[in-house]
């Protein structure tokens, strides 16, 4: 028995809500969340699903649906993505899976954001019908992975595993203060990417106290431009300031890691311009710019 045929939220997001940035910019994602998850975040902004089976006080309700009415719905609204987000993806991977095998068929992107606890085995089992995965690297301590619930070294093995299976892959870090925000930390988090691979887009995000973590305060400014310059560093060449549109400067943007010109504007999930070719380059002086920039012809 798995769970299967069944949503607890479905709505449209820009792409880059997810955060996908070298993916299509500013497409729909038909995004569809499921009940539970193996981690319990106390910062987890989507609790209300993502623990409904552990917290009582969590209330979100399933409702039925076939994968052909998910497909359906994201064609009639003129989507060009499909992501299973909100909760934990992986452990309805079945589900998940199934969705997928109908969205190709009608011409879909298929994407997970998920924390990427995962075993090689689902990895393989769902890669066939995966075009792109957000994974969120939460600290690069064991310790803070026990105390959400998960292990560090899974998260690390399912990153390099995507791309070694051409999988597109960004990385999400949610810098809490406090919790994973001393620049040591963060070195060890971009240096794992650059060795994985230079051209992974690393997001690191602010926090704001949620669910059950009220005592950090928010993360100020500085120290996310403090982590974009560490990633930036350490040999990543996509590193972007997020949740904090208006106060980061250009670090937004999408930047030619070549020649610098400035190739995808953005503020918060609001894409103003892209300037990266069908193909995938620079316009400006023809580099090849790392991501999925135009639909896969059927
Ligand atoms: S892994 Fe994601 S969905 Fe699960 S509890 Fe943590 S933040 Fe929430």
């Amino acid at each position: 028995m798995v769970p299967w045929g069944y949503t607890a939220g479905i709505a449209i997001d820009p792409i880059e809500k997810k955060p996908f940035f070298h993916l299509l910019p500013g497409a729909r994602a038909l995004s569809f969340g499921m009940l539970g998850c193996d981690l319990h975040c106390g910062y987890c902004q989507n609790w209300f699903t993502s623990q409904a089976v552990r917290d009582p006080r969590a209330g979100g309700e399933a409702e039925p649906v076939s994968p052909e009415a998910i497909v359906a719905a994201a064609v009639a609204r003129h989507c060009d993505v499909i992501t299973s987000t909100y909760n934990e993806p992986l452990i309805t991977s079945e589900w998940g899976h199934d969705v997928f095998v109908q969205a190709r068929a009608a011409g879909l992107v298929t994407t997970f954001v998920s924390n990427g606890h995962a075993t090689p085995e689902v990895l393989a089992y769902l890669a066939p019908v995966m075009d792109a995965y957000k994974v969120d690297l939460k600290s690069f301590s064991p310790k803070t992975y026990a105390a959400l619930g998960g292990k560090l070294q899974p998260v690390l093995d399912t990153i390099a595993e995507l791309s070694t299976r051409g999988i597109w892959v960004e990385v999400v870090t949610l810098i809490v203060p406090g919790l994973n925000d001393s620049p040591g930390e963060l070195r060890d988090v971009a240096s794992f990417l650059v060795g994985v691979s230079p051209d992974i887009p690393w997001h690191v995000t602010a926090f704001h106290p949620d669910y059950e973590m009220t005592g950090p305060p928010a993360t100020p400014v500085r120290t996310l431009l403090e982590a974009v310059e560490i990633g930036s560093a350490a040999g990543l060449k996509f590193v972007y300031a997020g949740n904090l549109p208006d106060r980061v400067r250009n670090l937004e943007d999408t930047r030619c890691p070549s020649c610098g010109a400035t190739l995808v504007r953005r503020t918060g999930f609001t894409v103003q311009e892209v300037r990266v070719t069908a193909g995938g380059a620079c316009p400006s002086c023809g580099a090849t710019i790392a991501g999925r920039w135009a639909k896969p012809v059927a």
